[in-house]
């Protein structure tokens, strides 16, 4: 059975005057990116919000085998990717030129031509980065350019990853305290994060503001037709009419979903009104009759 598209005509992007944001993506694996081509992220690019280009790592080879890695001085597991095709892919980013075949070659050094302006953000993947979450996301949504370095094999040489740091605004990124193969999965996880807060990328931009981390709670449960379903009724309350009644019914569920899941959120707020209190009071009761 196929899935229903997830987007609705409300969430459908408005056109653009012209794209607010350039994304390069460098990758070994450059068809791993394609899912962006698909849903919101593509028609964004379409609608001419977002420019998105994908790079592949080995056209800024120029050996026989197109060799991105070697072994790691100091011994140990595993390949270390090379700094040369790296700071060659990222330097051709920084010029804004054509592809790699348009004349580019290994001992040019073209950094010193680049377009003035400001830095673009280079985000190398990696789980010894920053953890990245919701205000990552949002302050990367302001920038004009964004840079993602997709690692494999055991990462990038480190000196190629310093040299950057001169170029570019440069963001270690981790998306989580696990490792994964290579960094298109992870590029792909923030991009889409990123870019579905892009006005005009999300056509009804209501859609975001009582998400799951928008406000630093989780969101409420969500229903949808029928009001009856396998003997499972819809609370009674989003049935009412009542918006100020729902209203606060949501909120409660976050506090309460956010309580039980994710404490350590509810710590960092230091925003609640006093009926957020009294219903985490009420809660905090609740699960203590029940343990008892
Ligand atoms: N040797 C590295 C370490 O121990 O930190 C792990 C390398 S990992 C096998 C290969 C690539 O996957 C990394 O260079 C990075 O691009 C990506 N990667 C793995 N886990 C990641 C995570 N949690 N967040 C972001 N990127 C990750």
């Amino acid at each position: 059975m196929s899935e229903p598209s997830p987007m609705t005509d409300n969430d459908t992007p408005t056109e653009a005057a012209g794209p607010q944001m350039s994304i390069d993506v460098v990758s070994i694996f450059p068809e791993y990116l394609a899912g962006l081509q698909l849903s919101l992220i593509g028609k964004a690019v379409d609608r001419g919000h977002l420019r998105l280009d994908v790079h592949d790592l080995r056209d800024f080879t120029f050996d026989r085998h197109n060799t991105v890695d070697d072994s790691p001085y100091g011994g140990g597991a595993g390949m270390v990717m090379k700094a040369e095709p790296w700071a060659l892919a990222l330097e051709h980013i920084l010029t804004g030129r054509g592809s790699a075949e348009d004349g580019d070659s290994p001992d040019r050094g073209l950094v010193d031509g680049a377009a003035a302006g400001p830095r673009p953000t280079l985000i190398v993947p990696s789980p010894a980065g920053q953890v990245f979450d919701q205000r990552i996301a949002e302050d990367l949504a302001g920038r004009d350019h964004l840079v993602f370095a997709c690692g494999r094999y055991e990462g990038i040489d480190q000196r190629v990853i310093d040299w950057a740091g001169e170029h570019f605004d440069l963001l270690p990124m981790s998306i989580g305290d696990y490792v994964l193969n290579g960094g298109e999965v992870a590029s792909m996880v923030m991009i889409e994060a990123v870019s579905r807060l892009i006005p005009g990328v999300i056509g009804n931009p209501e859609s975001l503001t009582e998400e799951s981390h928008e406000d630093g709670l989780l969101e409420y449960p969500i229903y949808t037709k029928p009001s009856t379903w396998r003997g499972r009724e819809v609370p009674e309350i989003l049935l009412s009419g009542n918006h100020a009644a729902i209203a606060r019914w949501r909120r409660d569920r976050r506090l309460e979903r956010t309580a039980e899941v994710r404490p350590d959120l509810l710590e960092k707020l230091n925003d609640l009104n006093k009926d957020d209190l009294a219903a985490l009071e009420r809660f905090e009761s609740e699960r203590s009759t029940v343990t008892e």
